[in-house]
């Protein structure tokens, strides 16, 4: 796939950013987290553009050809790619935080399961657990990490309705869990992202264990 940059952007820019998707990708899978070519990873190139993974391709085997540039409406910019079909919930988060830069999506087994299991609260509650404090902004396992269960839906101007409507009720927001489909999370930087990503699964399969345990 070809992918013309505007001007404004060098391509030794774009391809540090393709390649750091590349990257995160293929490690990712290599853990299991995006089975049969879903999940999808996008990064912030400047003010008006992101790479993300082109719709479709297997995680495990990306080549910086499968990552395209979109503008803040996730239109493709300078290529005949296809984005990823759940773009307007990466677009969604560089819109509401301009400080994010890196945006993750996965789908392993134990964010689908927890998804399901704590859909009919609406939440999954987090507190006690150590790892919480790998979450930027939280500082204590005593606090409270709570992270959403929204409903799924193939409808995605629906599922950006309810973020927003969670994030403009004031409520903190790290990551969501989409009942039945995978996480999403966010940071400043690959790195961060890659930290709030692996708590998240952690803590999440330590939910899923006590709940286990204690119902047996
Ligand atoms: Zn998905």
């Amino acid at each position: 796939m070809s992918q013309t940059l505007p001007a404004a952007i060098p391509a030794s820019v774009f391809e540090r950013c393709a390649d750091a998707i590349v990257d995160a990708a293929r490690e990712l899978s290599a853990l299991g987290w995006t089975p049969a070519t879903s999940s999808n990873f996008s990064m912030r190139v400047d003010a008006g553009h992101a790479a993300i993974t082109v719709s479709g391709k297997h995680k495990g085997r990306l080549g910086r050809g499968d990552i395209m540039l979109i503008d803040p409406d996730g239109h493709p910019v300078g290529t005949d790619a296809r984005p990823s079909a759940e773009t307007a919930l990466h677009t969604q988060i560089y819109r509401r935080w301009p400080e994010v830069n890196v945006v993750l999506h996965t789908h392993s087994r134990v964010q689908s399961v927890a998804s399901r299991l704590f859909a009919a609260d609406g939440v999954m509650r987090l507190q006690g657990w150590e790892l919480q404090k790998a979450i930027a902004g939280y500082h204590s396992h005593e606090s409270v990490l709570e992270i959403p269960v929204f409903p799924n839906t193939q409808h995605m101007p629906e599922l950006v309705a309810r973020i927003d409507a969670w994030l403009d009720a004031g409520k903190p927001l790290a990551a969501y869990l989409i009942d039945g489909h995978g996480i999403y999370t966010w940071g400043h930087d690959m790195a961060e992202t890659r930290r709030h990503l692996e708590a998240l699964e952690f803590l999440l399969g330590c939910e899923l264990d006590l709940k286990r345990l204690r119902a047996s």
